[in-house]
């Protein structure tokens, strides 16, 4: 330091002056060195303070630009350009403890020339580092060479170390590292006021890196733990795109290999079934070695994230159980280096999560559709079966009933009557169900065409005008001149409206009012029936369009039905593309609506 170097230059004077006063001289010579002496010690004082001062207006200088930046790599070089700057030292480290591991990192190194260091030049006493980070205190030495405490060091004399000075970072009441200076070559560089300025600025030093490095440490964590959400996010939504098993298993795999940078994947499922659960395993089978029969026993034995060491001394297996309601239902395997991070297994841990419940998922609607598809089955065996028969009942009673076979008394009519309106309702029945097994195992064949809907609507009151009649139902059509042009199925349009309109019928008492519109409306054409009946509470409109649903009302219970009609009425006109809806109050009347497409469409 300039002015330090000005001050020692002038001890020497000063020593030299003092001697020279203690020798016999002139009168005239001595006074001279007396006077010479007086003006010295003035100036040696003024330049003393003068020292002092400008070592805090330094310091503050330096001090001032400190912890405006939060980049850690910033506040670094700003740190050592200040330390050169304060202590005017030939090189200048900082050295910081990694939290982690306790190793010391060389994370600086500066020239005078405000230069970055390069690796050979890093010859430091790590003596003296080790020292001030073991007692928390700083150290100068104004010659290593001859200081006691470092001079037997081998780095002291490999590298000729001789001015050091090395002040501890302090923050939070840990020590964080170290600032180190020195100059190899002159002894009496550093004097206890420059390591005194030098532990004043490595107290702010600290707080800034500290801060730089926290932040950055929460900025990493923040985002890594942001991009896992988003990746995470992506995972729910392609794990929830299908609900096929095969599907999740290896969208679960393949992220479970990306993401932990694992060599090899394996889903293991343990199968319900079997009364000795046994394994299952991914579907990847053969373009893999078969994952050690050990580690799958060990899901069973201990179903708990785990990392199995392997045969291969670098790898290992890691284990995320799948776990479902509290049950382990299968894992995720991956084949990992042994150093996996933690992060990695959390990831996993993560996934697995996410996964057991797609799995699960997917389970049940397996089984939810086998299920189905089997009662579909069954219904078309049994309706098959049924329809045979009940053709034979129907013909044989008819023939009886026209007296072919010999005459007949008027209470065997009336017997036959009964038999036969028993044998059209089972015949409706077994229709129905026919219908909804055809329509879910996709089976059910349509005729599809343009038609008319006016067409379809007069067809059907002209089949069903009689039955209105007999209730004295007022029936009113409101239908546009201009055809209605409709793509669907006609014999199955007949049937929707036959459905619609005998259930205004069954449910309208006698002298009340039925409206059949009919209108098209953007890309479509909407058929209403209303009725003035009986209406439907809202408990009961929950339930509509559920198979086998009917009202418990006395009204209803009076009418024949077996509470199928509005749920096929639903899918025909689904699988034509159509749509229904309905609107109703209890006492005042239903309204029923559907639609149908004017284009066609793939059927
Ligand atoms: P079903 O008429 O054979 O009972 P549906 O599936 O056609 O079977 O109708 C189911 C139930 O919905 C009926 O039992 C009845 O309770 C109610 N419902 C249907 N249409 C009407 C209507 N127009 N007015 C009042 N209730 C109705």
């Amino acid at each position: 330091m300039k002015k330090d170097h000005q001050i020692a230059t002038l001890n020497e004077l000063d020593r030299a002056l003092n001697q020279l006063a203690t020798q016999t001289l002139p009168i005239q010579t001595r006074s001279a060195v007396h006077n010479a002496l007086k003006q010295l010690q003035q100036f040696q004082k003024s330049l003393k303070q003068d020292a002092g001062a400008g070592r805090l207006a330094a310091l503050y200088q330096v001090s001032q630009s400190l912890g405006v930046s939060l980049n850690l790599d910033e506040v670094l070089t700003q740190v050592m350009d200040a330390v050169i700057q304060l202590t005017g030292a030939e090189r200048g480290f900082l050295t910081l403890v990694d939290p982690d591991s306790n190793d010391l990192d060389l994370v600086a190194a500066r020239n005078i020339q405000q230069e970055n260091l390069s690796q050979k030049d890093m010859e430091v006493s790590h003596t003296v580092i080790r020292s001030v980070i073991a007692h928390g205190e700083g150290v100068v030495t104004t010659d290593a060479q001859d200081d006691p405490r470092f001079s037997e060091q081998d780095s002291v004399i490999v590298y000729a170390l001789r001015s050091i000075m090395c002040a501890p970072l302090r923050a939070r009441g840990r020590i964080i590292g170290v600032i180190y200076v020195d100059n190899r070559a002159h002894s009496g560089i550093f004097t206890n006021d420059d390591l005194d300025l030098l532990n004043a600025f490595a107290t702010q030093a600290a707080i800034a890196i500290e801060n730089a490095r926290l932040y950055t440490s929460t900025d990493q964590a923040l985002s890594s733990r942001l991009s896992e959400l988003e990746t995470l996010s992506q995972i729910d939504q392609e794990l929830n795109a299908l609900l096929d098993l095969d599907h999740v298993l290896e969208i679960t795999r393949q992220w479970a290999i990306k993401e932990s940078k694992a060599t090899q994947g394996w889903i293991v499922l343990c199968d319900e079934e079997d009364a000795t659960p046994k394994l299952v395993s991914s579907p990847q089978e053969g373009d893999a070695p078969n994952l050690d029969q050990g580690v799958v026993a060990r899901i069973r034995e201990h179903p708990a994230p785990q990392l199995i060491p392997a045969k291969d001394d670098n790898l290992a297996y890691f284990i995320a159980p799948l776990s479902h309601a509290e049950k382990t239902i299968g894992a995720i395997v991956v084949a990992c280096p042994r150093t996996v991070s933690y992060s990695d297994q959390q990831f996993l841990e993560r996934l697995a999560g996410r996964a057991a419940t797609a799995v699960e998922n997917a389970r049940l609607y397996q089984a939810i559709e086998f299920a189905n598809e089997a009662k579909s089955q069954f219904v078309s065996i049994v309706t098959h079966e049924l329809r045979i028969p009940l053709t034979s009942i129907k013909g044989y009673t008819d023939l009886i009933r026209q007296g072919i076979v010999g005459k007949i008394t008027d209470q065997q009519a009336e017997f036959l009557d009964v038999i036969g309106n028993n044998v059209e309702r089972m015949a409706a029945l077994i229709s129905d169900l026919s219908d909804i097994s055809r329509i879910e195992r996709g089976k059910i064949k349509l005729a599809f065409d343009f038609i008319t809907v006016q067409n379809q609507i007069l067809e059907t009151l002209s089949s069903l005008r009689h039955k209105l009649e007999e209730k004295s139902q007022i029936l009113v059509t409101d239908l546009p001149e201009d055809p209605l042009r409709a793509y669907a199925d006609p014999s199955r349009v007949v049937q929707v409206i036959t459905n619609l309109v005998s259930n205004a019928w069954k449910y309208t008492p006698e002298g009340g009012q039925i409206t059949i519109r009919a209108y098209a409306k953007g890309h479509q054409i909407y058929g209403e029936i209303s009725d003035t009946g009986i209406g439907i509470s809202e408990e009961e409109q929950t339930k509509l369009f559920t198979q086998f649903f009917r009202s418990e009302s006395p009204i209803v219970r009076e009418q024949t039905g077996w509470g199928l009609g509005l749920s096929v009425t639903q899918r025909l006109l689904e699988v034509m593309g159509g749509e229904i809806g309905f609107s109703s109050q209890v006492g005042k009347g239903s309204t029923f609506w559907f639609t149908l497409p004017t284009t066609a469409h793939k059927e």
